[in-house]
C-alpha cells in the first residue's frame, strides 16, 4: 500500500517475512487490543463428583471477543498458541488470575475455581508471588484456587516445572495436571511433581465404552493416581454410559458436555 501510515507497510514482503510470521503479527495486534479493551471473557464449566453428581468446582475458560465482529467469540485454540509464542500469554494468564480470584472473593459459596496457566509461566519466577498477593488482597482461602498446568509443559521443562510447582505449592493453592496421559512419559515423573489432581486427557475418555485400549489406559492411570494419593478428573464426558463406566472405575470427578457446556454464567447455585 502507498499509505505510509498503514502498519502493513512495515512488513515489506521483500524483507522475506514468512506467511506464518505475518499471521502471528496480526494476531499479536488483536491480542494486544483485547487486553487493552478488556475484551477477553471468562466462561465456566462445572466439574462434578462422580459419586453423587454434585457440583464440585468450576473451570474457567478464556475467550476473546472478535474486535471486528462483537457477536463472535474467538476460542482459545486460536489465540493461546500465538500468545505463547509472542509472550503475551503471561499477561493473559495474569488477567485470568485477577478475574478468577476476584470471583472467588465475590461468591463465597463457590467452592473452588480451576484456572489454566500456560507452561510459559514456568520461567516467570514472579507468578507464584503474584498469585499469593492476589489471594491475600482479596482474602481468599488459597485452597479455593486450583491451577491447571498441562502435562506436556510440565514434562518438557521438568526442572523449571518442578521449581515452579514447588513455589506455587507454597502459596497453598491446589495444583492439577491437565491433559494427563497425553505426554506418555509422565508416569515416571509423577512422583517428583507436587500436584494433587490428575485430569485425564479427553482423548482417552471420548469413546471409552467402545474402546478397550482406552479402558486399560484409564484404569492404569486411576491405579497410579490412587497409589500416589491424587484425585482424578475425567474431561470430555459426553454420554451417560461413559460417566457410569468412570464411576465404576473409581474416577473422582467428571467434566464434559453430558454434564454441562461452558457458559458465560457461573452455575446458578453460585449467583
Ligand atoms: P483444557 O483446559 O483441557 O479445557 C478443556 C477444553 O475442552 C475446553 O475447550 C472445553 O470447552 C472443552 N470441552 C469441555 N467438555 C467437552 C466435551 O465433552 N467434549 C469436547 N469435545 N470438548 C469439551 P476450550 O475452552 O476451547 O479450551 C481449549 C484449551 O485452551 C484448554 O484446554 C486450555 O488448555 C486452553 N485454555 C483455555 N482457557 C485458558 C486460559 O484462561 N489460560 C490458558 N493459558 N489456557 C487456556
Ligand atoms: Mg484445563
Ligand atoms: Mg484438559
Ligand atoms: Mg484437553
Amino acid at each position: 500500500k502507498s499509505n505510509g501510515k498503514n502498519t502493513w507497510s512495515l512488513y515489506d514482503p521483500s524483507r522475506n517475512h514468512s506467511k506464518a510470521m505475518m499471521a502471528r503479527m496480526t494476531w499479536r495486534g488483536r491480542i494486544d487490543q483485547a487486553l487493552r479493551e478488556e475484551s477477553l471473557e471468562l466462561h465456566f464449566q462445572g466439574i462434578y463428583s462422580t459419586a453423587d453428581g454434585e457440583l464440585s468446582h468450576v473451570e474457567t475458560l478464556v475467550r476473546m471477543r472478535d474486535p471486528a465482529d462483537g457477536e463472535r467469540l474467538i476460542m482459545p485454540g486460536q489465540f493461546i498458541p500465538v500468545a505463547e509464542k509472542t509472550g503475551q500469554i503471561l499477561e493473559i494468564d495474569r488477567w485470568v488470575l485477577r478475574q478468577s480470584i476476584g470471583l472467588l472473593a465475590k461468591h463465597p459459596k463457590l467452592r473452588a475455581l480451576a484456572v489454566n496457566i500456560s507452561g510459559r509461566s514456568f520461567d516467570e519466577p514472579g507468578l507464584p508471588q503474584y498469585i499469593q498477593d492476589l489471594l491475600q488482597r482479596h482474602d481468599v482461602e488459597p485452597r479455593r484456587l486450583i491451577v491447571e498446568l498441562t502435562e506436556t509443559a510440565a514434562v518438557s521443562e521438568m526442572q523449571d516445572a518442578q521449581r515452579f510447582i514447588e513455589a506455587l505449592h507454597q502459596t497453598g493453592c491446589l495444583i492439577g495436571l491437565d491433559d494427563f496421559g497425553s505426554g506418555f512419559s509422565t508416569f515416571a515423573y509423577l512422583k517428583y511433581l507436587g500436584v494433587q489432581i490428575l485430569k485425564i486427557d479427553g482423548m482417552f475418555i471420548r469413546d471409552l465404552p467402545n474402546n478397550r485400549d482406552n479402558q486399560a489406559f484409564v484404569k492404569a492411570m486411576i491405579d497410579v493416581a490412587k497409589g500416589l494419593d491424587k484425585l482424578t478428573v475425567a474431561e470430555f464426558v459426553e454420554d451417560a454410559e461413559t460417566l457410569a463406566m468412570l464411576r465404576e472405575f473409581g474416577v473422582d470427578m467428571a467434566q464434559g458436555y453430558h454434564l454441562d457446556r461452558p457458559s458465560a454464567e457461573l452455575p446458578p447455585q453460585y449467583h
